[in-house]
């Protein structure tokens, strides 16, 4: 059984619906995780922040705008009768709920139902358009299985557990379709994986079945030597490790969710990642190999505080550190990097929920200065083996750029170096310039 998730731009138009009903219908035992159309959910979050802010008549104006898209897409997907009245019904019931909330309360728990309503309807759609193909498909629902718990770590007995049981009722089916991103919380209510959650709950569902792999379809070829958002002339890389791909992801390659490298990383289940548009393009392979000596790619990852932690007392006396990163641990405040000299210790986070209270708690014993609007850039790749004079190449294409922290020998695959926010694409354009060879 393979597991193939389809991102929002892969389903973004009723021709990419179809060309993915293509892609799934050879024959193999699979499970599509889909995401919503594209758009939709950043739709779906303004309409909430809207009822949340009690702005319901702008709400109702986005809300008919999101429905009037859906209603031409139903007429694109279909061709028979019955399912263009099936899509159409479909799309009232799901646009009738979201207006249901002009009359009641609206709370955070009405807000994650909103936000679920995008991958309720692309996998409904799907499902009708493969009947109406008449390709045979079920969907299983991700709120029957998919179940985050009180730290918001997923439930893995539960996930395992239910998901067989959902496919266990359809012995004779090849062909699952459920929804990414969406899952319920400890409490039982519907909750989600954060924004771009649906590669996560692929590689979820792929290590609790125990996949044979566990594919990323999107709309390039793979996951690129730099950020192609922001860098002109980047390339497909064939094959990266998980460590690799994690700390890439996790450092802001935004083609991966930064936590779904994990869950496939420890069963040990090859994640491909895959182009819509060109099927036969070869992807990345991401597996346990290793391939030695290479810098592998660039990323970067916004919005991040710098915080110095300066006292007056020898630092390095056993203790202050642990001091430190208890007032971290105590506000649930994940720090990312950290240098230190003899009297300050500089660390990173990209939370700044609780950083008044940490800075407060800090300062009755350090002086405390902060840095917002930062970036981490992180050039990734098996750079011990890649031997002498890796840092001095990475320092060396970012000289005309103010380095504000540096970290190297944390893990052998990563160099980080953080920056002012307004240097990021200058400092992309300098590392891909200087790192990489291009075939011209
Ligand atoms: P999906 O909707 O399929 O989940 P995403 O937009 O989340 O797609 O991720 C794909 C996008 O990630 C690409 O279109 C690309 O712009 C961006 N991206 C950022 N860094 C990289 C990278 N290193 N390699 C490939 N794509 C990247
Ligand atoms: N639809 C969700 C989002 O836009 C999840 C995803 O696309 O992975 O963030
Ligand atoms: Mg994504």
């Amino acid at each position: 059984m393979k597991v193939l998730k389809f991102g929002g731009t892969s389903i973004g138009s009723a021709a990419k619906i179809k060309n993915l009903a293509k892609i799934i219908d050879n024959g193999e035992e699979k499970i599509v995780v889909l995401s919503a159309m594209s758009g939709t959910t950043d739709k779906l979050e303004e309409i909430a922040s809207l009822f949340l802010n009690g702005k319901k008549e702008e709400a109702v104006v986005q809300i008919e705008l999101l429905k009037k898209k859906y209603f031409q897409v139903v007429e694109e997907l279909f061709s028979e009768n019955e399912y263009l009245i099936k899509g159409k019904e479909l799309i009232k019931q799901h646009f009738d709920y979201l207006l249901s909330f002009t009359k009641d309360v609206f709370t955070r728990y009405e807000e994650s139902a909103v936000l679920a309503q995008g991958e309720l309807l692309s996998t409904i759609l799907l499902q009708f358009y493969l009947e109406e193909q008449k390709i045979s498909s079920v969907i299983i629902p991700a709120l029957n299985f998919m179940r985050i718990d009180k730290s918001l770590e997923p439930d893995e007995y539960y996930i395992r557990e239910n998901i067989k049981r959902e496919l266990a009722q359809y012995p004779d089916i090849k062909l699952f379709i459920t929804q990414g991103y969406i899952c319920r919380n400890a409490f039982g209510e519907i909750d989600n994986l954060k924004r771009g959650g649906s590669d996560y709950s692929a590689s979820l569902i792929g290590a609790e079945i125990g996949a044979d792999e566990i594919q990323i379809w999107t709309d390039i070829d793979g996951f690129h030597n730099n950020d192609p958002r922001y860098v002109e002339k980047t390339f497909p890389i064939h094959e990266l490790s998980f460590d690799e791909a994690a700390e890439l992801a996790y450092f802001g390659a935004k083609i991966l969710h930064p936590s779904s490298v994990l869950p496939a990383k420890v069963k040990n289940i090859p994640v491909r990642l895959k182009n819509t548009m060109q099927p036969d393009a070869p992807g990345t392979l991401i597996t346990e190999n290793e391939i030695e000596g290479e810098i592998k790619a660039v990323a970067a990852k916004d919005g991040i505080t710098a915080v110095k932690i300066k006292s007056g007392r020898m630092l390095l006396a056993y203790g202050f550190l642990r001091k430190v990163f208890e007032v971290f641990e105590r506000y649930k405040t994940p720090i990312d990097m950290i240098t230190t000299s003899e009297i300050a210790v500089s660390v990173t986070i990209d939370n700044p929920k609780y950083l008044p209270e940490i800075k407060k708690e800090l300062e009755s014993y350090a002086s405390v200065e902060i840095d917002d609007n930062q970036t981490i850039i992180c050039v990734v790749g098996n750079l011990i083996a890649e031997g002498k004079g890796i840092a001095l190449k990475v320092i060396q294409a970012l000289e005309d750029i103010p380095l504000r922290m540096i970290s190297y020998g944390g893990s052998k695959h990563n160099i980080s170096v953080l920056i002012n926010a307004e240097d990021k694409v200058r400092a992309l354009n300098e590392l891909n310039n200087k790192l990489f060879k291009f075939d011209e």
